[in-house]
């Protein structure tokens, strides 16, 4: 039988069939997975297969097969530092809520989320919410900074949870799909899985003030269906995770709009610096490409990966947030 794994607490794994009911599974047997060495073999997102066991009084599974991940994210082991773990599996879609002003998201967070992202093969959604909120010249700001990121060909939504404008917007690039959300501490992400699913309430809270002190707290992603055929994963306790490990050669081709014209720069290992007839300089030059790109793009090349671990995927638990202004 095939399902999917909808949560993990370490030994145990919360399969759901296809024909829609829960197991509680094993695993039988060592996972390995080619190419990284996790401290668990089986995420949440998993494709398994698994036989049932009828022998005990409850029905509970073996899960013997994975099947092979679309994509993944991982964290660094706190413990193991070579080794990986894996927050969860198959995720179609991360959206990034962002703010104008309370809190402000900067151009740099979201391009060093959007580069972890690329660098996951997961495709990331900007999710403009408050719109409610802007005065005319944050208004500006947020247009502007849509504009941007929708030049490269990110999808932007703009959205009032409060309101509900732009709700059915994103459900629309939700159904059928497994989503994440992130974004920093505040932004509404309680009060937009609110909105979207008024009777989901994440178990979610007081986690992040612990998680704060030291990434000690161990605590589980969990997977919820919605009602309008579409999953989402929830990643409670998770305070960032880390950066995979780019090359810099590699870094420009996780800025679409800089990967796009590499072929065009004269040296094929350019890295967009000083090398003369680079096509990427030329284009930021021209206008084509945003110099907050650029910048975001330097910084990454210099090493400067600080804000990796802190604030991305900064999951503040996704019903804290905004439970005290109602
Ligand atoms: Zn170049």
């Amino acid at each position: 039988m095939t399902g999917t794994v909808y949560k993990s607490t370490g030994s145990w794994y919360t399969v759901k069939g296809s024909e829609g009911t829960f197991i509680e599974c094993r695993i039988k047997g060592k996972f390995r997975m080619k190419g990284i060495k996790s401290t668990n073999p089986i995420a949440v997102g998993d494709h398994v297969d698994y036989e049932l066991d009828e022998s005990s009084d409850k029905i509970t599974g073996t899960i013997h097969n994975i099947h092979e991940r679309s994509n993944y994210i991982v964290r660094k082991s706190v413990n193991l530092s070579h080794q990986m773990h894996i927050i969860a599996a198959n995720i179609d879609r991360v959206f990034l809520l962002v703010t104008i002003n309370n809190p402000p998201t900067t151009f740099s967070f979201i391009d060093r989320f959007l580069v972890t992202a690329e660098a996951y093969g997961i495709e990331a959604v900007l999710v403009f919410n408050k719109i409610d909120t802007l005065d005319e010249n944050s208004l500006d700001e947020q247009l502007y900074m849509q504009h941007v990121y929708q030049e490269i060909g990110y999808k932007c939504l703009r959205v009032s949870s409060t309101q509900m404008k732009g709700i059915e917007d994103l459900k629309q690039l939700m159904v059928g799909k497994v989503s994440m959300f992130s974004g920093h501490s505040g932004v509404g992400k309680s009060t937009l899985v609110n909105a979207l699913e008024p009777s989901l309430h994440l178990k979610t809270t007081e986690i992040s003030e612990q998680s704060k002190q030291g990434q000690h707290t161990t605590t589980f992603a969990e997977m919820y269906d919605l009602s309008f055929d579409a999953r989402i994963i929830d990643t409670p306790g998770i305070k960032g995770f880390g950066m995979v490990n780019m090359e810099p050669s590699e870094i420009s081709g996780y800025f679409p709009e800089f990967f796009k014209l590499q072929d065009q720069c004269k040296f094929n290992n350019c890295l967009h610096k000083e090398e003369p007839h680079c096509a990427v300089k030329k284009a930021l030059e021209n206008d084509e490409i945003a110099w907050s790109r650029y910048q975001t793009y330097l910084k990454i090349l210099e090493g400067d990966d600080e804000h990796y671990r802190t604030d991305i995927y900064n999951d503040d638990r996704i019903a804290s947030d905004e439970t005290r202004k109602s």
